[in-house]
């Protein structure tokens, strides 16, 4: 899991206060339109993590969950971090952006109540144990509703968006520089032609307003990293229909334990060199449990030992041994040594 506080630079016990404080200089350090060119994916990634840990920290839910080592907190994801960044930063933070990740949304959402609600992207990480034997797992995200004081227009009901002076309408703005004429997408109003006059106060000009929300995944045995559920319907709301929820499932590696090809888990057993020549018991973890098993007489480094229906949906953890050579071992084990060797190999 990432680690939020040092993303922001704060301490543990940082107030909410101060974490505001610092993410506000982060984000205006990381600002999109502040990147040098070689360094715009950058910027823009280290913006996003600034965001996240932000939405995870200031939120008195998340933080307490993510706090405690015992939960599986996972951070449910942005449906638009544009949108985030405006409702922490302010509506002025992006102006002047185009259509970039960070870019305005559209100033206007005529249509929008007469559209399916917006699909939301989340994601989550589960523990290796949880991808061998499967999981239920409960999502907590951000839904955005469509405003109902503005219908998600995002302007009072009854004064509609104003033609924008600054253009006259046509959304390009003209200059001349000596005798060449100059026209470019006009700032004021990003374009449109048209400008709001007075934003709706339910939802600050969005058109939408964000409701928390739960969902609960059935993660099937053995998904494979990176892969992508569909909660339908659990999307954003839309007047018509609901967008979809997608969830993509990372799998954390496991420090003792590797997914083989299909369905088998993994794991190296350590034997020392005089029991893999005479065999012996040994214990050894599964995803499941604490097994027992015989390592045979003579068995060589690489030798293999099955124990069935420990892995996925059934297959077997497959032990690999490793032999382990003793480096201090007494005078009367060196006699024995010495004398096993000149009996020779039998
Ligand atoms: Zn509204
Ligand atoms: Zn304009």
């Amino acid at each position: 899991m990432k680690d939020y506080y040092k993303i922001l630079g704060v301490e543990k016990t940082a107030s909410k206060d101060d974490i505001k404080k610092k993410y506000r200089k982060l984000a205006l350090k990381y600002h999109p339109d502040k990147s040098p060119p070689d360094k715009k994916e950058e910027y823009e990634s280290k913006f996003k993590e600034i965001a996240e840990a932000y939405a995870v920290l200031s939120d008195e839910d998340k933080r307490r969950q993510y706090d405690n080592p015992h939960s599986d907190f996972a951070f449910g994801g942005f449906d638009n971090v544009g949108e985030f960044i405006r409702r922490t930063m302010g509506e002025d933070f992006f102006d002047g952006f185009g259509n970039g990740p960070f870019g305005r949304t559209n100033v206007r959402r005529d249509t929008q109540r007469n559209q399916r609600g917006r699909d939301i992207h989340a994601s989550i990480t589960i523990k290796f144990e949880d991808m061998v034997r499967g999981a239920k797992k409960t999502i907590a995200y951000d839904k955005p509703i469509i405003c109902e004081g503005c219908d998600g227009n995002g302007y009072p009901k009854g004064s509609p968006p104003v033609t924008c002076d600054a253009c006259g309408g046509s959304g390009q703005q003209v200059k001349m520089a000596g005798n060449i004429m100059i026209s470019s997408t006009c700032i004021s109003c990003g374009g449109h032609g048209k400008k709001i006059s007075s934003r709706c106060s339910k939802c600050n000009g969005r058109g939408l307003v964000y409701e928390k929300s739960e969902v609960s995944v059935s993660i099937p045995p053995g998904i494979e990293s990176n892969s992508v559920i569909r909660c339908s319907g659990a999307g954003g709301k839309g007047a018509r229909a609901n967008g979809d929820l997608y969830i993509k499932v990372r799998v954390m590696p496991h420090k003792n334990f590797v997914r083989l090809d299909g369905r088998q888990i993994g794991s190296v057993l350590e034997v020392n060199a005089i029991d893999a020549i005479l065999g012996c018991k040994a214990e050894t973890n599964t995803v499941y449990n604490r097994r027992m098993v015989n390592v045979p007489p003579g068995a060589q480094p690489g030798h293999k030992i099955y124990i069935e229906g420990d892995g996925i949906d059934g297959a077997a953890h497959v032990l690999e041994v490793r032999v382990k050579v003793p480096t201090l071992i007494n005078k009367k084990q060196k006699e024995l040594l010495e004398q096993f060797r000149r009996e020779g190999d039998g």
